[in-house]
């Protein structure tokens, strides 16, 4: 099981972060050194703590020494990795430590946790000494009661410190049931969605219940296939379909955002005669935009089977390099490039040819969605990809990523610590993506890249390719 709590150690230099780091993790990898503000090259690792799993971050270890600008390099790095503890962390340990006292940049860090909103430990480190115990009540001042007197090089006084500050976090696997995947079947009217709805609903073993929506022409239909169970969201109205004249279109439109907004995969329908429509790229980019799963569905393929069928027989003759499909699929992917992480179907819900692969496709989907990249394998990676290609000079300054984390939840979504945020071109962007992809899949999610600067100003990079059919 991948850890999604994360717990993230934060101080000024030479507290003894990276020795309270290896006493978690049990082992030492983290690399302890007298010398102040010595990079490590490990900073995370995955711990295991009375049955519950996370993953700890030493942040200490995250090198900020870019920044030139600063006078005082070291504790502005420490200031920038309080920032990345705060963004990632379920809970925050702060480490201060006894021998030195109280210090002027302890406090910054302090204010600097109190305002995140997030649970944070105060550990008073290095107390292995009764001389030392007597000290400990300076660090009181600091506002984090109750506070937790440690020894990490000695092993003194974790576990209670870890009771704490994994308290929240579960153990294993989630004990609530998973709620069931919403699936949106959208398309343009015509190309065969309540076909397709039928062929599903009258697949053996689907159970359906009805359930009214909130809306009179919203209807979400529970439905149980192999002992999994999904929702087909706003599904009525598809199979007596409104007549409203020219605005037909538009009305579609409307209804395929309102699906799109509320589901969890979504179904692009298309209709195998006429290709990809820009009616068919415009619900494909809402798709995109909302960031959701995506199965294109190419439907109505029994008309374009024996077309098929030909076209095998002669590249089974080295008559022809592509069959009519693979011809049809570069199409495809052509016309909806901002969707080329979708996974395609071709299927007929005349004959139900391709439905139970629709189910598995959904699936994968699901599994996928979950995936989570442990955050030292995503460093390695991004590290690698950027040493592989470096990123373009942007009026003299280079693009340059210092730790990356995916955050939890999904779709998967990356959190990129980095120079600047305009130093991104949609170029490079892609090939990160790639990148992210090549390691984790990630097959039919979106996937999604936000950046922070040092300036904590947030940049959301949406899917770029939309905005030429938003435009209209
Ligand atoms: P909707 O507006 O997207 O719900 O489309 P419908 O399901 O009402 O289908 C439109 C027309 O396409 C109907 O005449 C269907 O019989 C036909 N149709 C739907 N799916 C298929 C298919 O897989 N193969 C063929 N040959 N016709 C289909």
């Amino acid at each position: 099981m991948t850890p999604t709590n994360i717990l993230a150690i934060v101080g000024r230099p030479n507290v003894g972060k990276s020795a309270l780091f290896n006493r978690i993790v049990g082992r030492r990898i983290a690399i302890v050194h007298e010398e102040a503000g010595v990079t490590r090259d490990r900073v995370s690792a995955r711990a295991e703590w009375d049955g519950k799993v996370f993953e700890v971050v030493d942040t200490g270890g995250i090198a900020f020494m870019d920044d030139e600008r600063s006078g005082d390099v070291l504790a502005s790095a420490t200031k920038a990795q309080a920032e990345v503890a705060i963004e990632m962390a379920s809970a925050l340990v702060l480490v201060v430590d006894v021998q030195s006292g109280l210090s002027p940049l302890d406090w910054e860090i302090a204010r600097k946790l109190r305002t995140s909103g997030k649970p944070v430990f105060l550990a008073v480190n290095k107390v292995d000494n009764d001389q030392r115990a007597k000290n400990v009540n300076e660090f009181a001042e600091l506002g984090f009661e109750p506070f937790y007197p440690i020894a990490a090089i000695h092993g003194l006084g974790i576990n209670e410190l870890l009771a704490a500050a994994t308290e929240s976090f579960s153990a294993g696997p989630a004990d609530a049931p998973t709620p069931p995947t919403s699936i949106a079947i959208v398309g343009r009217p015509n190309v065969g969605k309540s076909s397709l709805i039928n062929a599903i609903l009258e697949r053996e073993r689907t159970i359906v219940s009805n359930i009214p929506g909130t809306t009179r022409d919203s209807v979400d239909v529970p439905i149980t296939i192999d002992g999994q169970t999904y929702v087909l969201v706003d599904t009525a109205g598809l199979r007596h379909r409104s007549k409203i004249g020219s605005s037909v279109e538009q009305f579609s439109l409307m209804r395929a955002e309102r699906s799109i907004r509320t589901c969890d995969v979504a179904v692009l329908v298309l209709d195998a005669l006429d290709g990809v429509t820009r009616q068919d790229q415009k619900i494909g980019g809402l798709i995109a935009e909302a960031a959701r799963g995506c199965i294109i569905v190419v439907n109505k393929w029994d008309l374009a089977a024996e077309e098929d069928a030909k076209s095998e027989a002669l590249v089974a003759r080295h008559a022809k390099k592509k069959t009519f499909k693979d011809e049809y699929l570069a199409a495809l992917r052509k016309e909806l490039f901002f969707l080329d992480w979708a996974a395609v179907l071709f299927v007929s819900a005349k004959t139900r040819h391709g439905v139970t692969e629709l189910f598995h496709d959904i699936n994968v989907i699901n599994k996928e969605m979950e995936k989570r990249a442990e955050t030292p394998q995503l460093n390695r990676l991004l590290t690698r990809a950027v040493n592989a290609y470096s990123p373009p000079v942007i009026g003299g300054q280079r693009f340059k990523i210092f730790y990356a984390f995916q955050k939890p939840g999904c779709p998967p979504r990356f959190m990129l610590f980095v120079n600047a945020v305009n130093l991104l071109t949609p170029h490079y962007e892609r090939y990160l993506v790639d990148k992210i992809r090549a390691g984790w899949g990630f097959t039919g999610c979106p996937v999604q890249i936000e950046l922070r600067a040092r300036e904590r100003k947030i940049f959301i990079k949406k899917p770029a390719p939309n905005r030429a059919f938003r435009k209209k």
